[in-house]
């Protein structure tokens, strides 16, 4: 039967899936054995001892309570026979997550990772027809491309080489670059999941299932507000929001893991905003929703947009909220950056992630605008080697 979520103008038609979050206890228990017994067997590789590997699995997961607020993998999405609990990590079982898992037990044995990042962003285009407030690509958007199809699977190659376990497209709109992403998965090695963040322009059922079947793994796509008209003016186009909606029945339909991204901008967070937004990401059926907290970069440069203390009280409680409560457990995932950040540092500049810009020249994170060093200059392990010196603007570097 097709519904209609007549407030925010979307039909759910016959095809469009079930939610993807899991709301069985017993299916997350059942997946969640299966993932400790795999962490116990890398752990014991390591510690040859299952006593030690236990008491490893136990500082694991409180680790990962520390840094994220809830309980390891007390949310679960299920999308084309793999399990995602965090936006950041590769869905499991996976070559990618093993890989994962495996530099994350090295960290807790000796502080350092065995090689390899956890996301690298890489920006693939500088063209983009949308005029987004908080764009931090706004003063290099729709000049000359800098970077050729050879020269994005030659990054891609090597970062993958270096033990990259998910790497992000960016832009600009790189949906526009979609033979170039084709090209890209064609040429890449197993062992990373791919995923494109988009405008959701260009993405719909035909070009997911395309992307899909050349080994896309997920697509992030922006909605900014819950209501068309105002997601329309925050993105300068009036038809931003049914790209956007398109976008995520489309890949959904695909079978591609689909999340949403939230500027949660000052005047968002206030009244029943935060709310009516995760009740459409419900209906939408969508795996995660990431918050993401404007800074005075790109188009908002010398603007006065960072949230106060009193914003991120209301918008870190809604983060752990909605991962945390029972009455919660059939929404989307929250990812939030900053909780973390704030909690225990930076996992940019290299630690976890980095982002390469349209140019190839690296930063700490897309949201901490500063050129380090180019990419096709150094290969990974001394570029990653040379940022660690740099630290975010805002965050301390994590020691995690
Ligand atoms: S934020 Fe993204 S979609 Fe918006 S103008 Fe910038 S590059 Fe384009």
């Amino acid at each position: 039967m097709e519904t209609q979520n007549i407030q925010y103008g979307f039909k759910r038609g016959n095809d469009l899936p079930e939610s993807s979050v899991l709301v069985s206890e017993s299916e997350k228990k059942r997946i969640r054995t299966k993932v400790f017994l795999q962490l116990i067997r890398l752990m014991n590789q390591y510690t040859k001892n299952p006593i030690k590997s236990l008491r490893l699995l136990l500082r694991f997961k409180k680790k990962y309570q520390t840094v994220f607020g809830d309980a390891m993998m007390s949310k679960i999405a299920h999308v084309d026979n793999r399990y995602y609990y965090r936006l950041g990590s590769p869905g499991f079982p996976s070559l990618a997550s093993e890989k994962m898992f495996k530099n994350e037990i090295s960290r807790l044995i000796s502080h350092e990772s065995e090689k390899g990042l956890r996301t690298l962003i890489m920006a693939i285009t500088k063209k983009c027809p949308l005029k987004c407030e908080h764009c931090f690509e706004w003063n290099n958007l729709n000049q000359k491309e800098q970077l050729s199809t050879q020269d994005l699977i030659g990054i891609v190659r090597s970062y993958q080489k270096y033990g990259t376990t998910q790497i992000m497209f960016s832009g600009g709109e790189p949906m526009l670059r979609k033979k170039d992403i084709v090209k890209i998965l064609d040429r890449s090695e197993p062992g990373t999941d791919f995923w494109v963040i988009t405008s959701g322009l260009g993405l719909n059922k035909e070009s997911a299932q395309l992307l899909k079947k050349h080994g896309l793994t997920g697509v992030m796509v922006s909605l900014d507000h819950h209501e068309a008209e105002k997601h329309n003016t925050f993105r300068g186009n009036s038809n931003a929001y049914q790209w956007a909606i398109d976008a995520v029945s489309g890949s959904r339909e695909a079978g591609l893991v689909t999340a949403l991204s939230l500027c949660a901008t000052r005047s968002y967070i206030q009244g029943n905003n935060l709310p009516n937004y995760m009740d459409l990401a419900k209906d939408l059926g969508v795996s995660f929703v990431q918050l993401l907290e404007p800074r005075a970069e790109g188009r908002y440069q010398g603007q006065d947009v960072m949230l106060n203390e009193s914003e991120i009280k209301t918008l870190d409680g809604i983060y752990l909220k909605y991962n945390n409560e029972e009455k919660y457990s059939s929404y989307p995932i929250i990812n939030s950056l900053g909780y973390h950040q704030r909690k225990v540092g930076c996992f940019g500049g290299g630690n976890r992630f980095f982002y390469i810009d349209t140019d190839g020249d690296a930063h700490l994170c897309p949201y901490c605008v500063g050129k380090t060093h180019s990419v096709l200059e150094y290969p990974p392990e001394e570029l990653i080697g040379k940022m660690k010196d740099t630290s975010c603007h805002v965050f301390e570097n994590s020691v995690l």
